[in-house]
């Protein structure tokens, strides 16, 4: 465990491996094949823990945890390696959290009850066209082709990124799923077992007092969000590589028909130890993030490292612990081959590899700006 961890986040840390061991693991063997039963399980335990209000705003009744100390609760619940684990943290405000007023009242409020399932409508099809908003009486017109929109086809309401045709800069709208205009494509599925829906928008009229902030700000604002979601992978990467690592070191200490456990061989060993080399890298860098983050520091760059490199780490890691386990591990229900198909997705999600390694290159060459 990283060093110098406070009192308050040595007790996180306490709590959430003592939820892991008497609540999620034994939901997780006893509701295996039935995911909507399991959900309401988790949720119905995690509600009485403080863990469930972690990333809930304090006006609400939350206690709007630091980035450290969500690091340290998203890690060790990673560790566990069960899918189940997403639920234990209550749904945060997400795009809404600077929603106030009626925005507030009738989207925020009900998204942190639970009696609301919002979705974030970002990507544009790869086909094009970009989604725009022209300006019309009291409002926004919207035309445009969202793509991947997870939890597309179950969301009561979108929060959608346009730009503004003629003007400056993108803005950010709040809409209701059932507008017209608006039009839910199927629902599909990924490698990981999430779900997606596109959206199309056909002259979608957006009222002035549905924008988050003010038109122009859209960008930013998704920025903000998409940022503090990249931290939340980066910690849940490394509980993964925890996972992984202990799953391995168990497979390479037993018996093999070789007549030596794999642990004996140079070949592996050398193998191991650079995966444990670079999950402690991965590690390092994350606490490092959120520290400097809560300590009001601009992290938009750590963020991208973190995301990058932990993600990309976390892949080689299950890859590699793969060829090391050998065929079992590919049998279908293994925990590394659902990982490996869990994992590949962070990878482009919430930023592409590689646009982000450009988005570094552009901060350092173009804008002057980045610290690492
Ligand atoms: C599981 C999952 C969930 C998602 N959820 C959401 C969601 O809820 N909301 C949402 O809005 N989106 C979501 N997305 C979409 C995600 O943000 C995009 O897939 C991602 O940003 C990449 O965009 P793209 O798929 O259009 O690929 P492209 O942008 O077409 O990129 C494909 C590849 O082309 C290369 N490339 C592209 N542009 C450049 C360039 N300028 N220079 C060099 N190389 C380049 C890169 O190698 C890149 O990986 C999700 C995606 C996944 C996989």
């Amino acid at each position: 465990m990283p060093e110098q961890l406070q009192a308050r986040q040595q007790q996180l840390l306490t709590h959430t491996r003592d939820f892991v061991r008497d609540h999620l693991e034994p939901l997780s063997a006893r509701h295996e094949d039935d995911a909507a039963t399991l959900r309401q399980a988790v949720v119905s335990a995690a509600r009485s823990t403080e863990l469930f209000a972690l990333t809930q705003p304090r006006a609400y009744g939350g206690s709007e945890a630091g980035v450290l100390d969500l690091t340290v609760v998203r890690e060790a619940l990673a560790v566990s390696g069960l899918p189940a684990r997403r639920w234990v943290l209550g749904p945060g405000p997400g795009f809404l959290a600077a929603a106030s007023g009626v925005l507030a009242e009738r989207y925020l409020e009900p998204l942190l009850r639970g009696e609301l399932r919002t979705a974030f409508a970002f990507t544009d099809a790869r086909e094009g066209p970009g989604t725009v908003a022209r300006r019309t009486d009291g409002g926004w017109l919207l035309d445009g082709l969202k793509s991947y929109v997870t939890g597309g086809a179950d969301a009561d309401c979108f929060g959608i990124i346009a730009r503004i045709k003629d003007g400056e800069g993108s803005l950010f709208a709040v809409v209701d799923a059932d507008s017209p205009g608006l039009t839910v494509g199927e629902r599909f599925r990924s490698i990981d077992g999430s779900h997606h829906a596109t959206l199309t928008l056909h002259g979608l009229f957006v009222a002035d007092d549905a924008l988050l902030g003010a038109p122009g700000s859209g960008m930013p604002r998704a920025m903000k969000q998409i940022g503090d979601t990249r931290l939340a992978m980066a910690a849940d990467a490394c509980g993964l590589m925890q996972y992984v690592l202990e799953h391995l070191e168990q497979h390479l200490l037993a018996p093999h028909r070789s007549g030596a456990p794999l642990a004996d061989r140079e070949g592996v060993r050398l193998r191991y130890a650079e995966l444990r080399i670079n999950a402690f890298a991965a590690r390092s860098m994350v606490y490092r993030t959120a520290r400097l983050a809560d300590a009001g520091e601009n992290v938009v760059n750590e963020g991208i490292a973190s995301k990058v490199f932990c993600t990309e780490t976390l892949g080689h890691l299950v890859d590699t612990a793969i060829q090391l386990e050998g065929g079992q591990a590919l049998v279908a229900g293994h925990p590394l081959e659902r990982l490996y198909r869990e994992v590949r997705v962070l990878r482009l999600a919430e930023g592409a590899s590689d646009l982000l390694r450009l988005n570094l290159a552009r901060g350092r060459f173009e804008l002057g700006k980045g610290r690492i």
